[in-house]
């Protein structure tokens, strides 16, 4: 999966970027977005540049050894964690890394956000895993992502943020914000008293969901 085309995959990546802090699931220059495109190389945001005033000739290409294959600007730092995601699971055509305040609030609890929204478990997967922790910007940020998205839409990087993947960039940005949106209503629900599960058997059904429109 991946962008039909390397036209597409800059477009799309310029404009999720954007949204992205539009939404505020980023500050200032955080996070990043990136997309695969159809030659295997991969469209990524650069680091250290302003998303209000992004052009698509600040987007990197870098190849899936981490070169810049296009581009004049360094690409994000957190690179290794975009290539491993793509070399782990090779239906994932997009990946999104964020700083969302609400999902951070449990990555930085290292609680898991638990599945209890139907929309949640059909488009994320089930409960979102906190990662074993590892510094910012190395290769074992990839590692820990990887081991918990094999069949979840998203995973909390321990004392960070959020990292999400699937087909496009669009999918993975309605991801992130469905997710940073459970965490808030999570969070609500623990100071009422408690969130209480989705029922296994519809969880179950709901990941069944999950599973067949990530692979098709
Ligand atoms: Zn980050």
């Amino acid at each position: 999966m991946g962008a039909r085309s390397v036209e597409d995959a800059h477009n799309a990546v310029l404009a999720t970027a954007k949204e992205l802090l539009a939404k505020g699931l980023v500050e200032g220059t955080a996070g990043n977005v990136s997309a695969r495109m159809p030659d295997g190389n991969i469209c990524i945001t650069p680091s250290s540049v302003d998303y209000r005033t992004m052009a698509l000739e600040d987007l990197v290409v870098i190849d899936t050894s981490g070169e810049v294959v296009t581009g004049t600007r360094a690409p994000s730092s957190e690179k290794s964690l975009h290539l491993a995601c793509y070399e782990a699971f090779e239906e994932v055509g997009s990946v999104i890394h964020s700083h969302p305040v609400h999902a951070t609030v449990f990555a930085v609890a290292r609680l898991p956000i638990p599945a209890c929204i139907d929309e949640f478990t059909v488009y994320v997967g089930g409960e979102v895993a906190v990662t074993e922790y590892a510094p910012s910007g190395t290769h074992d940020v990839g590692k820990a992502a990887v081991a918990c998205l094999a069949d979840r839409g998203a995973a909390l990087l321990a004392n960070h943020g959020m990292v999400a993947v699937g087909k496009d960039p669009a999918d993975v940005l309605h991801v992130t914000a469905c997710v940073e949106r459970t965490a808030e209503i999570v969070l609500g629900a623990i100071a009422l008293g408690g969130a209480v599960p989705l029922p296994e058997k519809v969880n179950r059904n709901f990941k069944g969901v999950y599973e067949y429109l990530r692979n098709n």
